[in-house]
């Protein structure tokens, strides 16, 4: 059954099964074959590449996927699809499809026992409500992935590439940034979909980095900070990390922290480079170290 990315292929699917859209699980199918196109070239994938696929849907991609990669893996939660995806990807050898929570699955073992704990390429239309859950515990968790091409809400795209200074940077443009080169490769509008989502959408090519950009002494922390800062945003940085039930150290070593990066003891959160944040946290970490001795 081929090119779904038609929309008229994916009425016809639809009305075959009697498939009706679940809005808890995120359904917007996309019915356009040039946005197909573009992610997949985004992604660029080869016949070495094991594909992780999030959310297959009726396999409108997931057809595409398996014609260039050597092997696609694609989990579903919907138990509704699973008969109508053995259908539409009968022809392909090279695509295994688990119907499971991708929030609950072990990725780290799901590379070992499908890609000899080599490292997948994540290709993705994803679901909206967990983009940035899904997203980052394939970051934290030290999933092993190359790259990640996922189809997001525009707004998410854009933050996760926001610079300080802006309304929107924010925990996770910092967290993407550490791990990942992100890239908007292209801005989807909502008639790209079946059904129509409320916002736009664009797709955005997060590519791993073998060493973060920055060097960083603790990780954990680093997003401490982080999350501290972004947790109270309009108060001051000290007063923020103060506060803080995960930060330990006093307002004194922060003062002195920020001090020594020539940073007004007034800044906020939002004006720090994810260097600055780097350099803060491995300052802290010093000063504790100086005083245990
Ligand atoms: N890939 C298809 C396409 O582009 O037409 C469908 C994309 S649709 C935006 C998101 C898909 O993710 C749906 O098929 C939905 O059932 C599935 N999904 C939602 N939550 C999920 C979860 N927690 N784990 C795995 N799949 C999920």
């Amino acid at each position: 059954m081929a090119d779904l990315s038609n929309p008229k292929r994916t009425i016809e699917v639809i009305q075959k099964y009697s498939f009706v859209f679940q809005k808890k699980f995120g359904q917007n199918f996309l019915i356009d074959p040039y946005v197909v196109e573009k992610i997949l070239t985004s992604a660029t994938l080869t016949k070495e590449d094991c594909v992780l696929e999030i959310g297959p849907g009726i396999g409108t991609m997931t057809q595409a996927l398996a014609e260039q990669a050597r092997q696609v893996i694609a989990v579903e939660i919907d138990r509704n699809l699973i008969p109508i995806l053995s259908d539409t990807l009968a022809g392909y050898s090279n695509v295994t499809v688990i119907q499971a929570d991708i929030l609950k699955m072990d990725l780290k073992k799901l590379a070992q026992e499908q890609n000899g704990g080599r490292a997948f390429k994540v290709v993705a239309n994803l679901p909206y409500y967990i983009t940035t859950p899904i997203i980052m515990s394939i970051l934290e968790s030290k999933v092993p992935v190359d790259s990640i091409t996922v189809m997001v809400q525009k707004e998410v795209a854009d933050r996760m590439k926001e610079m300080p200074g802006s309304k929107e940077y924010g925990a996770l443009s910092l967290a993407i940034q550490y791990y990942t080169k992100p890239e908007i490769v292209a801005n989807v509008p909502p008639n790209c979909f079946i059904p129509r989502p409320k916002v736009g959408s664009a797709v955005i090519r997060l590519t791993r980095y073998k060493e973060p950009p920055v060097f960083v002494m603790d990780e954990t922390l680093l997003f401490a900070l982080i999350r501290a800062s972004f947790n109270q945003r309009r108060k001051t940085l000290v007063n923020g990390l103060v506060n803080s039930q995960e930060i330990t150290y006093t307002k004194e070593q922060i003062q002195a922290a920020l001090e020594a990066q020539n940073l007004s003891l007034s800044i906020r959160g939002e004006m720090l480079s994810l260097q600055q944040f780097a350099e803060l946290s491995n300052l802290l970490v010093k000063m504790i170290k100086k005083e245990s001795k």
